[in-house]
């Protein structure tokens, strides 16, 4: 999988590169590009931002640049191309899962008050939220969805069993983990799951995972 991140500002995206993602890009599963946007613009001092038209706060990025961006990292058209923005379809497991499956994806970040709408319109970006609030620019809205649909490609993760046995993948959110010390300050963890039994280990967690998402999250019970 290739995956394309448009930004002003790629030095945000170092933390994305650590870790399991970072593994998976060592083993070629997929390779994460930033361009910088600003390497695009005509403009003679490098600006990629201009006052709104009608008036308002703000800068709003001009269109040139980013247009010239998306044709220079996909020419022939072929990405998924997706527009961070709180404006969008809100991001969940099954937006995530049915990224992974694309094999070029293109991202790109708003900054200021966002986007000239014609270039959104001319490149055909859908535009996508990680959730109801504003943020003060489309990057990590971006690493959040890289590493959400990452989850779902496979390879990325060691166990192909860890993003199906996970929050949200059946509607429930996930049993409480125990790991060693069997027994810490004085609390133990629950002997069902020192007992080797795997089905009795199974229903506890099936009932764990059903008392915590009705606890906390009715609204997912299908
Ligand atoms: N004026 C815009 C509005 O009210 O919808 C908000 C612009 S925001 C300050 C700057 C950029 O951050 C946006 O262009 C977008 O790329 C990104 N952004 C902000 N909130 C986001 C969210 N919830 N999900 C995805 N991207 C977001």
């Amino acid at each position: 999988m290739k995956i394309e991140i448009l930004t002003l500002f790629p030095d945000m995206f170092t933390p994305l590169h650590q870790s399991i993602i970072g593994r998976a890009e060592n083993a070629g599963v997929v390779s994460i590009h930033e361009e910088d946007i600003r390497l695009h613009t005509k403009d003679k001092h490098f600006k990629c931002d201009d006052v709104p038209y009608g008036g308002g706060a703000g800068m709003v990025m001009t269109p040139q640049p980013i247009v010239d961006c998306v044709r220079a990292v996909d020419p022939d058209n072929k990405a998924r191309r997706i527009y961070m923005s709180p404006r969008g379809r809100k991001l969940n497991a099954d937006i995530a899962r049915e990224l992974a499956g694309e094999d070029f994806i293109l991202l790109l970040c708003g900054h200021y008050e966002g986007v000239d709408q014609r270039a959104l319109d001319i490149c055909g970006f859908e535009e996508l939220s990680i959730g109801d609030y504003v943020l003060t620019g489309g990057e990590l809205a971006a690493m959040v969805t890289v590493d959400a649909l990452l989850r779902f490609v496979p390879g990325v993760l060691g166990s192909s069993a860890s993003a199906i046995d996970e929050s949200f993948s059946d509607g429930l959110l996930e049993y409480s983990q125990y790991t060693r010390p069997a027994i810490f300050e004085g609390i133990e963890v629950p002997e069902v799951l020192l007992s080797g039994h795997h089905s009795n280990i199974a229903k506890w967690r099936k009932e764990k995972s059903e008392e915590i998402t009705a606890a906390r999250r009715p609204d997912l019970k299908k």
